[in-house]
């Protein structure tokens, strides 16, 4: 008897296909097709939620339940989110904040998230993953570090989970409010017990450390002037003993070399390392300001970092030159950060402002929209310590992708390159997006029952936080 056809979940045909990128340089595209990392006019077959397989299109597809038609699209992994603070969401665009400095910017706005609770804390989420989800984001962690009320990572895992979003939530903390020498008022920091029995609650509640996991949680403390040296310690130990991921600022501003050597006698890097942090358990966001001998001690320790360009831009700081520290060996991933700085969620839109700001930097061979790719998947996902299955498309993937909206207008006269033409001249949003095989946006429309509902009910959150009536 013969065995019975092989049937798949779903077959994508019709596309060109960015199956992982590996290669950055002028010949990038050919050597990728020739070594059949990219497919042009392919197809690929998910099947219980992983990349079952990939093929050219001389090549027999199996059999699907469903088969979509990209109709030439682009397909790529899904984009990787390793920066935000969703919450702030509830306060973009604020006008009072708007022109300050970063200092400036938070010591206005804390008071106004010290309203934080869960209904704004779960609606605040829900939105930010609507959206990261249209730009092509498939996964994102989310550095939650206000907590005037307890239970709002539960919040945010509760949206989460009901969009189908893959996750990883950072346990923020702060311990030191101006009382203290911080920086956010008392409302919003917590003590060292409480910070700790938390996180232990949080790792052991929603913590999946299985293949394929939908919610993993990682320990952040927000940054050294909001947090005592003593909790960086003990969220260091506590993320060894659960193996869990540890995430913080580090080096954003060029006070904190002034602030460091003031009140810890060390520059910032020194300080992260006599923490315990110096691990490739860590991810860092922004990582502007490291000199060279640091870079290149972080590098070797398996530090990676996430840049956020439009946030970097908008506040007006520096920016860390994301390719000398890659070609130290620091892998370097994306972020939109705060919705409140950069005030938009959109990957694509960060993948883009990193091709621009490395040219812009270091001139126009510095990177490539492959390069700025490669930071928002491989990248991205090594942030997050699980590039074994998110970040790219090879058979045993999380089915995590992306084909991209055809643009006629934008991408007019764009017909050599694919890639370089989806960064270059848009789109910016998904056609089709798949989280673990589900298509959680279809013919360009997000599909989420819940979002009718959710977006007045944010409305009328904000308006609240935002103290008009
Ligand atoms: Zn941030």
């Amino acid at each position: 008897m013969a065995p019975a056809a092989l049937r798949v979940d779903t077959l994508i045909t019709n596309a060109y296909i960015v199956l992982d990128v590996a290669t950055e340089g002028p010949e990038a595209q050919q050597e990728a097709l020739e070594s059949g990392r990219e497919i042009d006019g392919g197809w690929i077959a998910l099947d219980a939620g992983r990349v079952h397989s990939a093929g050219a299109g001389s090549v027999q597809p199996p059999a699907a339940e469903r088969v979509i038609d990209a109709g030439g699209r682009l397909v790529t992994p899904g984009l990787v989110n390793t920066h935000h603070h969703m919450y702030q969401n509830l306060t973009r665009a604020f006008a009072p904040a708007i022109n300050g400095s970063l200092f400036q910017w938070l010591t206005t706005l804390y008071p106004r998230w010290s309203a934080l609770d869960e209904e704004s804390t779960y609606l605040s989420t829900y939105v930010a993953c609507a959206e990261l989800l249209l730009s092509g984001c498939t996964t994102s962690s989310d550095h939650m570090y206000v907590h005037p009320k307890p239970n709002l990572i539960d919040a945010q895992i509760k949206a989460t989970t009901e969009i189908g979003f893959r996750f990883m939530a950072n346990r923020g903390s702060m311990t030191r409010s101006v009382e203290d020498g911080g920086l956010p008022p008392k409302e919003v920091v917590q003590d060292e017990e409480t910070i700790l029995t938390d996180s232990e609650r949080l790792i052991s509640t929603f913590h999946d450390a299985t293949p394929g996991a939908m919610t993993r949680v990682a320990l952040a403390p927000c940054s050294m002037f909001s947090v005592s040296e003593s909790i960086m310690r003990k969220t260091a130990e506590l993320a060894e003993k659960h193996d869990v991921r540890l995430h913080t600022h580090l080096a954003e501003d060029k006070d904190e070399d002034t602030y460091a050597l003031e009140v810890y006698g060390r520059r910032p890097v020194e300080y992260f390392e006599d923490v315990g942090w110096a691990t490739p358990r860590s991810w860092v966001a922004h990582y502007v300001y490291g000199n060279e001998e640091e870079n290149r001690r972080l590098a070797a320790a398996g530090v990676t970092s996430t840049q956020c360009p439009s946030s970097n831009m908008i506040l007006a700081g520096d920016t860390a030159d994301a390719q000398a520290l890659r070609a130290m060996g620091m892998s370097v991933g994306l972020g939109c950060d705060g919705s409140a700085s950069s005030d938009s969620a959109n990957l694509w839109m960060e993948t883009r402002g990193a091709m621009l700001l490395a040219r812009y930097r270091n001139g126009p061979s510095a990177m490539s929209a492959r390069g700025a790719l490669s930071m928002a998947t491989r990248g991205s996902a090594a942030n997050l310590g699980w590039a074994d299955e998110i970040g790219h498309l090879r058979p045993g993937a999380c089915a995590d992708l992306v084909i991209w909206e055809s643009a006629p207008l934008s991408q007019a006269g764009a017909l050599t390159d694919p890639v370089e033409g989806w960064l270059r001249s848009g789109p910016a949003s998904g056609w089709c997006v798949m989280v673990a095989g589900k298509s959680l946006v279809d013919s360009g429309q997000l599909q989420l029952d819940a979002l009718d509902d959710v977006l007045p009910r944010h409305a009328r959150a904000a308006a609240q936080m935002q103290g008009i009536a």
